[in-house]
Order: structure tokens, then sequence, then C-alpha cells
């Protein structure tokens, strides 16, 4: 029986979407607690647990176009470490996030965004993030408005 197929009765994450909404919930300790690990969606995709257009692959990072698109180019840049987002990133992950910058440069590149693009980063719930999962938007394809809502 796959995930897909075993009934469930937990809520949604909120990390799911419409074309990901059953939980997928791995159940392990700590100490004498439980602990409830559930992969957000950006894992699921560098797991190849579900599709995506991707337009980038290395060790470090994964870049696909996004689902709902802000721009005629939107494509994402993500992190293979899971960290949740920047105010998780430390010392140690210095190279990291040159490295997904440097990618989104060179998506760019790729892709043709020869008049400019915008990378966006969002942190936390006030920064609008919705997918814990370090990323950047990778935005172009026409001319962006300043300042964002
Ligand atoms: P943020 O709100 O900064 O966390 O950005 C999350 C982004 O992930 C949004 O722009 C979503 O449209 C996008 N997204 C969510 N699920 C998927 C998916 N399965 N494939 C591609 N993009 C996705």
């Amino acid at each position: 029986m796959t995930n897909r197929e075993k009934p469930h009765s937990a809520r949604p994450s909120p990390n799911e979407t419409a074309f990901d909404t059953v939980p997928r919930v791995a159940r392990g300790s700590f100490g004498r607690r439980q602990v409830f690990v559930m992969p957000t969606i950006f894992q699921r995709i560098i797991d190849k647990e579900i599709p995506a257009k991707i337009v980038h692959e290395d060790d470090l990072c994964l870049a696909f176009h996004d689902v709902a698109p802000q721009a005629p180019t939107h494509v994402l840049v993500i992190s293979k470490k899971p960290l949740a987002n920047l105010a998780a990133a430390a010392g140690e992950d210095q190279a990291l996030l040159g490295h997904l910058l440097l990618t989104a440069k060179k998506v760019a590149e790729q892709l043709g965004l020869t008049n400019g693009y915008r990378t966006v980063i969002n942190c936390g719930r006030d920064g609008g993030q919705s997918v814990d999962h370090l990323h950047i938007h990778l935005l172009g394809g026409r001319a962006l408005h300043w300042p964002p809502g």
C-alpha cells in the first residue's frame, strides 16, 4: 500500500498545496516524547516524490518553475540542506547561501532574462513565507514594481 492509498485522519500541513493534499507523517521519538516529522513540499520535490519543472540541479540546490508564477519567468532556487528559512542559516551556511545566489544568476542567464530580474527571499510569516524550506524566488520577463505589497 502506498502512502497515497493509506487512510489518513491528520489535517493537511500548511505546506501541502492543492497538488499534494495527502499528509505524510513520519513518527519517531526524542527521549520520552514522540516527534512528528512532516516533510515540506520542497523536500518531496528534492526526493523526486512529486514532479517539478526542473531547470537546474547540483549537489547543493535545485531550481524549478514556480507552480503559481507571478511573472513570465518565476523560478525557485531551493537549498538541498533542509533549512527552514534564512533566519535558520548560520555561519557554516555562508558558502551555501552564496551558491544559491550565484545559481539564481546562472538560471537567469540560462532563461534569457537579459533586461534584468528580481530575487526575493521571504522569511517567516511577516515576510510572506508559505513553504518552510529555504528558497530564492527568481522573477523576470516583465517590469516589476517597487515597493512590493
Ligand atoms: P514562499 O511564499 O516564499 O514560501 O514561496 C513558496 C512558493 O512555492 C510559492 O510561490 C508557491 O507558488 C510555490 N510552490 C508551492 N508548491 C509548489 C510546487 N509543488 N511546485 C512549484 N512551486 C510550488
